[in-house]
C-alpha cells in the first residue's frame, strides 16, 4: 500500500533490522524499544489492524504461527504481545503489527 511505512520495510525500500522472515511474516526491531527485546511482527500483506486481518482465517493462522516462530527463534519464554488497535489506545502505524516485548518485568494492567 502506498505511503505505508511498514509496507516500505517489507519491500526493502526503508531499512530495518530484520530478525525473522518467512513467506508471509516479517519481524524487525522497533526503533524506539520499550524493553530489552522489542520486535515488531508484521504480515507482509497490508492489513490495518488485528480486526481487519481476523476476517481472513488463513492469513490470521499464518500470522499467529509467525509470531510463535519469532518467539521461538529468539528463545523467549515469558513475553508480552501487544496489538494497539485504534489511535485512542496509541496505534500510530496503521499496518498491523504485534509488539513482541520481553526481558524486563511488566506491570498489569498496562498504563
Ligand atoms: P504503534 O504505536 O502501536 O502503532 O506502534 C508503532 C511502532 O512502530 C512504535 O513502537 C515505533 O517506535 C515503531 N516504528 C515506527 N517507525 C519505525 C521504523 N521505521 N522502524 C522500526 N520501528 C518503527
Ligand atoms: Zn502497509
Amino acid at each position: 500500500m502506498a505511503d505505508c511505512i511498514f509496507c516500505s520495510i517489507v519491500s526493502g525500500d526503508i531499512p530495518a533490522t530484520r530478525v525473522y522472515e518467512d513467506e508471509r511474516t516479517l519481524a524487525f526491531a522497533d526503533t524506539n524499544p520499550q524493553a530489552p527485546t522489542h520486535l515488531l511482527v508484521v504480515p507482509k500483506e497490508h492489513f490495518t489492524d488485528i480486526a481487519d486481518v481476523s476476517r481472513d482465517p488463513e492469513v490470521s493462522a499464518a500470522y499467529l504461527a509467525g509470531i510463535r516462530a519469532v518467539a521461538e527463534q529468539e528463545r523467549l519464554h515469558d513475553f508480552r504481545v501487544v496489538f494497539n488497535t485504534g489511535a485512542d489506545v496509541g496505534q500510530t502505524v496503521f499496518h498491523l503489527h504485534a509488539h513482541l516485548l520481553a526481558g524486563r518485568p511488566m506491570g498489569w494492567p498496562p498504563g
